[in-house]
């Protein structure tokens, strides 16, 4: 039987009272969402005792935060990195480690909190290891729910593991979802910026380049991410991560542009009222939330002006220039391994935008496509994940071998 989250949160609660530092761990510390986290613990040194820290291939910022932070065990995914980390963290008494396994070994070592921001599906395995021996997971990692929801979701519960969404989307509606009558709840609203190109034509978007389509009007993040903001993907991945982590079906959840990201989503209840989360666009904030949870801890972030800012503006989500929203529903619908393959598909796909191979809106085609090709079939295990994972990113490598050719 699983915990229920006011089970959970005596038990965090008692664990802080007894003034031991908690025991961290980031995995992808080095990312944007990395970065923020450890930005938050450096600012109450005394408060945390950092487990680990992973990366991928960024070793001097890897080496700088960890002569910051002082955790126990440092890995880096590259193996070719190994060399050049151990000797930038000689002497610290540090354990320095490289390869999949030994990130997968970050996240089994003992911390009651992990942050799960490795992007893309690489961070599957990781996360799953920290969900298996019953930590709180702190989840940025959004392609992990949307490529093994159920699995994840069964494996978390199975465990007893407790997930505290960073998505500022998520976040937002776990602050306001009433979980002890989920069944009062109609409908979930995921508000998105639009990203940059919410007022492009169609024609524009087709010459879009990846340093354009990078820069998102508000909010400052990974590449991955930011593609995903413009193709408007990201939020077909959120309407996903949604559905596992509220268990709310498809049709209930509303998604709604709101160029000022103010509001960061809102959940309405049977008897017409609507709660909504608001801040200004700072993911420490969405962080500092699972980090002190079940408290409030102080975030540095912007604080919200209202007046300033004096219109708050709502628009519906453009269907035709936007197809991923379509895809991801369609995803959500079909079940079994399609989310698995458009995920699959569209990390090769954004990938092979920023590297100047395919043009903005393949991307989407790229999903499409790999889609029809790849027939659907059920998954019982991780290993079934990782198998339609392989399938998806080949069909989709020739999917857009036969773009980029044109
Ligand atoms: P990022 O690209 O800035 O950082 C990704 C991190 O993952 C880095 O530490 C990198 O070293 C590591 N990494 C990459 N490939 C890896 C691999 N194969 N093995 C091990 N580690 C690997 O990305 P980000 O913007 O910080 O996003 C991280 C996750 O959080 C994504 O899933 C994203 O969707 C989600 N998220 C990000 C934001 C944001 O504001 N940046 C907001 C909401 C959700
Ligand atoms: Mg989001």
């Amino acid at each position: 039987m699983a915990l229920t989250f006011s089970e959970v949160e005596a038990s965090v609660l008692a664990v802080a009272g007894e003034d031991e530092p908690r025991a961290v761990t980031i995995l992808g510390s080095t990312g944007s969402i990395g970065c923020n986290t450890v930005d938050l613990l450096a600012r109450e040194p005394g408060r945390w005792r950092v487990e680990a820290l992973t990366g991928n291939r960024n070793v001097s910022l890897l080496a700088e935060q960890a002569r910051l932070l002082k955790p126990r065990f440092v890995a880096i995914a590259d193996e070719s990195c190994f060399a050049a980390l151990r000797e930038a963290l000689e002497g610290t008494g540090i354990e320095v480690a490289a390869g999949r396994a030994a990130v997968i070994e970050a996240a089994c070592r003992p911390a009651d909190w992990v942050m799960a921001a490795i992007v893309g599906a690489a961070g599957l395995e990781p996360t799953l290891a920290a969900a298996r021996r019953g930590a709180v997971v702190a989840l940025a990692n959004k392609e992990c729910l949307v490529c093994a929801g159920e699995l994840m979701m069964a494996e978390m519960n199975a465990h007893g593991a407790t997930l505290l969404p960073v998505d500022s989307e998520h976040s937002a509606i776990f602050q306001v979802f009433d979980f002890s009558q989920a069944e009062k709840v109609e409908r979930i609203v995921l508000t998105a910026s639009g990203g940059p190109f919410r007022q492009s034509s169609l024609t524009e978007m087709a010459r879009m380049t990846p340093s354009q389509a990078v820069a998102h009007p508000n909010w400052e993040m990974g590449a991955k991410i930011s593609i995903d903001s413009a193709t408007m993907m990201n939020k077909g991945l959120e309407l996903i991560e949604a559905h596992h982590i509220f268990a709310v079906p498809e049709e209930k959840i509303d998604i709604l542009v709101h160029p000022q990201s103010v509001i960061h989503s809102m959940v309405s209840y049977v008897d017409g009222s609507v709660l909504a989360q608001l801040g200004t666009p700072d993911m420490r904030t969405p962080i500092a939330y699972a980090l002190g949870w079940p408290q409030r801890m102080t975030a540095p972030s912007p604080r919200l002006d209202l007046a300033a800012i004096a219109s708050l503006t709502f628009e519906q989500p453009d269907p035709e220039r936007f197809p991923a929203l379509r895809l991801a529903r369609q995803a959500l619908r079909a079940g079994g391994a399609v989310p698995t393959l458009l995920n699959a598909a569209n990390e090769v796909a954004v990938q092979s935008f920023l590297a100047g191979e395919i043009g903005f809106l393949d991307i989407a085609r790229t999903v499409e496509e790999t889609l029809s090709a790849v027939a659907n079939t059920s998954l019982t295990s991780i290993e079934d994940v990782l198998d339609r994972d392989r399938a998806g990113r080949e069909a989709a490598v020739r999917i857009v071998a036969g773009l980029s050719g044109r």
